[in-house]
């Protein structure tokens, strides 16, 4: 009812509003365009990556550029995931409201702990970011408080968007609310699963669910998997207990490949952030994706209870 009253109240809301221009908006990687456009559906959004490429490591394009230059704020990870290319975007569109400080920067990192955080970093470490893991997308605990932080900001940037914006945000926390304890229950099959992965792409929603990242095919945060690291990984004993070598899609599946080969075990490859695909095209549809995924791959998961279903 509750709910109900809050979809109602949004189109009242919505209808009595006069005609305003669009919020022009840059995200930097697809889960937070999903985000802003849940806060405002019709906000003109460019999003700078997709699942096929490496967040970390694009091209700072003359068409980026271009977007970063009329958006009204640019919605990004931030804990360095994009060092190494939204200081040039940002500093060549010269967007006076888009710049470190201003409330046209927003950074989901800065509004959440992360894990990992480093005192000290050099090159020996591989490609660590000093503030933490800045892989937190996947966070079922942490993106509540990453969505209420945005929609301050973007109260601040539009406050004639107001009620609606909060009212949107009111209605998400419902509903994402109802998806956590669903994916709760269906933790406590996965609990303890060892995996391989590449890189900390899945890793807060791995902790969360208590999935085990046993092995990671990369000798160091950031660096490609070498001969001798595999090698090494192959003659580890924690691998004879891995059920699955979990990738992303960006990702180069052929060290995953060959470890396949030489141990027997299977490779899952998922999207590391929403897609327009089915099934991938949200963030609450996609951890429901990454965890139906996981279970096919779990001996723990054959329900003792399959007949009640
Ligand atoms: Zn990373």
């Amino acid at each position: 009812m509750v709910f109900k009253q809050l979809v109602t109240g949004v189109m009242l809301g919505l209808a009595m509003m006069p005609a305003q221009a669009a919020l022009n908006v840059f995200a930097c990687e697809p889960e937070w365009a999903d985000l802003t456009r849940i806060l405002v559906p019709d906000a003109e959004i460019r999003t700078a990556t997709t699942a096929w490429q490496d967040p970390h490591y694009i091209e700072a394009r003359p068409s980026l550029i271009a977007a970063m230059g009329r958006a009204d704020i640019a919605v990004c990870t931030g804990a360095s995931l994009e060092s190494g290319w939204l200081p040039a975007l940002i500093s060549r569109a010269s967007n006076r409201g888009v710049q470190p400080g201003k409330p046209g920067l927003f950074f989901a990192a800065e509004q959440v702990e992360l894990h990992q955080p480093h005192d000290h970093v050099d090159r020996s470490m591989g490609d660590v970011h000093p503030e933490g893991d800045p892989h937190i997308h996947l966070d079922p605990d942490r993106l509540p408080d990453i969505v209420e932080a945005l929609a301050d900001r973007l109260t601040e940037l539009a406050p004639d968007r107001e009620n609606a914006i909060r009212l949107r945000q009111r209605q998400w926390h419902v509903g994402w609310k109802l998806n956590t304890a669903r994916w709760r229950e269906a933790a406590t099959s996965l609990e303890g699963m060892p995996i391989v992965v590449q890189h900390s792409t899945f890793g807060y929603l791995l902790r969360w669910l208590g999935v085990e990242a046993a092995i990671d095919l990369e000798p160091k945060p950031g660096l490609p998997p070498s001969a001798a690291h595999l090698g090494k990984v192959l003659s580890d004993p924690a691998l004879d207990e891995v059920k699955v070598v979990l990738i992303a899609s960006y990702q180069n599946d052929r060290p995953a490949q060959w470890l396949s080969e030489k141990a027997g075990l299977p490779v899952e490859v998922l999207p590391g952030t929403v897609t327009e695909e089915p099934k991938t095209n949200s963030l609450a549809e996609l951890i429901s994706h990454i965890i139906e995924r996981l279970q096919q791959y779990n001996d723990k998961a054959a329900p003792e209870s399959a007949d009640h279903g």
